[in-house]
């Protein structure tokens, strides 16, 4: 896949206060694969999802959207461009159904804000929206559970809904924040087979920032190491397995 469709982060600086969070970092996630984002604690993964989601402004560098330029731009803006996320800690609305939390995705990816989703919706577009939500949730798995509260669901089914709200609307590129955290090994395995899933139905790119390495390992088409703040090596899953630096830096001090 080629990089100018999909993300690309471009010598990317970040620093807070006096301290530099992010050097230089270098990444593309195309789309059509899982590209994973690994680091010890600290490394600058989070600093570098919020960069390239648009919460954060670099100090220098360029977030490349499908080959344009979106640095300038928000995050809803970049979100209307394709771009969706997930975060680390979960946001799920508990006292709404699974369906409509699902629909919430639909809406953030629409032209206007939500707000104006719910006041003026048309009919037409209500129906779209909820077509949206079913096939996002008939995706990962969870159509069963969509007349279910939210508060009501376990952890796994939880992540289940945050990617099925992130695929909901019409985002081509997914940032997911260690999406399996709180998932048993059995439930990851299934999570893991689910994103396989969504990439070749959907033809998306996630880029995946993840402490599982088995799972990293496994579902990952090119992997990209950083630490305190630089790419120290990318490559396929076996040549970060072969690699002497990485183990050196992260695998070794697992
Ligand atoms: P983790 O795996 O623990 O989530 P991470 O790889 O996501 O870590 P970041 O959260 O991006 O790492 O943090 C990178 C560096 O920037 C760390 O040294 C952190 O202490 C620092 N940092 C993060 N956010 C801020 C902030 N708002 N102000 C100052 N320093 C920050």
């Amino acid at each position: 896949p080629s990089a100018a469709t999909g993300l690309e982060i471009r010598d990317l600086t970040i620093k807070y206060g006096g301290r530099t969070a992010l050097d230089k970092a270098v990444l593309t996630a195309p789309v059509g694969q899982i590209t994973g984002l690994i680091g010890p604690n600290g490394a600058g993964k989070t600093t570098l999802f919020n960069a390239a989601s648009g919460l954060l402004t670099p100090t220098t560098g360029q977030v490349m959207l499908h080959g344009q330029d979106v640095t300038g731009l928000g995050a809803a803006a970049r979100g209307r461009r394709g771009l969706g996320r997930t975060f680390q800690l979960m946001q799920l609305a508990d006292s709404l159904t699974v369906a409509q939390n699902v629909a919430l995705g639909v809406e953030s990816g629409m032209a206007g804000s939500s707000l104006r989703g719910q006041l003026i919706a048309t009919r037409k577009e209500r129906r779209a929206t909820r077509e949206a939500a079913e096939y996002a949730m008939e995706l990962c798995g969870i159509a069963d559970l969509r007349d279910v509260n939210a508060g009501e669901l376990s952890t796994g089914q939880r992540r289940l809904v945050e990617l099925a709200r992130c695929l909901s609307g019409p985002f081509d590129v997914l940032l997911l924040d260690e999406p399996s955290s709180g998932l048993d090994p059995v439930e990851t395995e299934k999570f893991g087979e689910t994103l396989t899933q969504i990439v070749e139905t959907r033809g998306c790119g996630i880029l995946l920032v993840e402490h599982d390495m088995a799972l990293v390992l496994r579902i990952c088409a090119q992997i990209h190491v950083l630490d305190f703040g630089k790419m120290l090596f990318h490559g396929t899953p076996s040549e970060v397995r072969n690699s002497p630096v990485v183990q050196a830096a992260y695998l070794g001090s697992e």
